[in-house]
């Protein structure tokens, strides 16, 4: 089949060939539980060009080569002796971890914190392909009338802002303030996420204003321009106290010091997006009892009530599709910040 694998790490992401384009063999099913999905569409994610860069490098046990793409959905193509739920042909996402099911973390449904798992397109092969092994316990059937293309980047980057909008809306009651820092692939689905499960008023940052063009667009009625005056603007929509949640996308460039000066005492706030580090005062932490929370991706429940707001409508997610055989011109433009919406390969 074909496949797009990394061979070596690009640091300075000079390409012009970050994947290489070739013939390599098809996944076997050697598990009972295994499933071979024929991929549909599998999302491209600023976390590729990281792994490209090398920065997983210390993070992540994995040899080169091997194919990348964490983002897939597609249709079952072959299922392992012990899959009953599932036959060729089904329309699936894939919940983007293979886990035992039987570890205590599995067991609570921490899927992400499993102790016996792989992340196919991390540390073993994922969907920048023709097919792509995983179980059929990652798997989730798309509700009617949902391309596999269409929702791919949602295995991962809708994830992600479920999970996190998921745990705020827990705490959000009517008249209370949640503040979403960076409108991007990420904060966008958060955005849509956070109004279907709370009543609370959603405060939009970024710094870009065709972000801020787009959350008007949404229907997110404030809006801030990030950059010094952005903490006293929330403020002041806030009464002087700050949100009770902040949803940080960003989590570098000065957005965490941002966001936690924007959230309210004993308030909380979300680490999603990364690069930067937390640094607060324990004195500081005991004055004000704010909550500081961190999020990996989002668990198999997540995925599937993800997919039914998906199916129900109220969740949309926009996208710019490539052909596999693009891969390296896909990854150009992410790194060139000119794609719109989130990248989707189809092989
Ligand atoms: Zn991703
Ligand atoms: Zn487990």
């Amino acid at each position: 089949m074909k496949a797009a694998r990394l061979h070596r790490y690009d640091p300075k992401m000079e390409g012009p060939e970050f994947l290489k384009l070739e013939d390599v063999p098809e996944p076997r099913i050697t598990e009972p539980d295994h499933v071979i999905v024929r991929i549909g569409g599998a999302g491209l994610c600023r976390t590729d060009l990281h792994i490209i860069e090398g920065i997983w490098r210390t993070k992540v046990n994995v040899e080169l080569p091997y194919i990348l793409g964490h983002e897939n959905a597609g249709w079952v193509e072959e299922v392992g002796p012990g899959v009953t739920e599932f036959k060729k042909g089904d329309a699936v996402i894939v919940h983007p971890l293979m886990t035992d099911g039987t570890c205590p973390a599995c067991r609570k449904g921490n899927d992400m914190h499993c102790e016996n798992s792989l992340f196919p397109g991390i540390n073993t092969d994922g969907g920048f392909a023709e097919y792509l092994l995983t179980k059929s316990r990652s798997l989730i059937k798309l509700p009617q009338g949902i391309h596999p293309h269409e929702i791919a980047p949602h295995a991962d980057a809708g994830l992600t802002a479920y999970h996190a909008a998921k745990k705020a809306a827990r705490h959000l009651e009517p008249g209370d303030y949640a503040v979403l820092i960076g409108f991007g692939g990420l904060g966008h689905i958060g955005f849509q996420v956070l109004r279907s499960l709370s009543p609370a008023r959603i405060i939009v940052v970024d710094r870009s204003p065709l972000a801020l063009e787009l959350a008007e667009e949404l229907g997110a009625e404030h809006r801030v321009k990030a950059g010094e005056k952005a903490v006293q603007e929330v403020l002041a929509l806030t009464g002087g106290r700050g949100a009770e949640a902040v949803l940080d996308f960003v989590g570098e460039g000065g957005s965490i010091e941002m966001g936690l000066a924007m959230t309210k005492n004993a308030g909380s706030y979300y680490v999603i997006g990364y690069g930067g580090t937390v640094e607060v005062p324990a004195i500081d932490l005991i004055f004000s009892e704010k909550n500081i929370i961190g999020n990996l991706v989002g668990t198999y429940t997540d995925l599937m009530e993800l997919m039914t707001l998906a199916g129900e409508g109220k969740v949309h997610l926009s996208t710019t599709t490539y052909p596999l055989e693009e891969i390296n011109q896909a990854i150009a433009d992410l790194h060139q910040g000119k794609v719109k919406g989130r990248a989707v390969l189809i092989p």
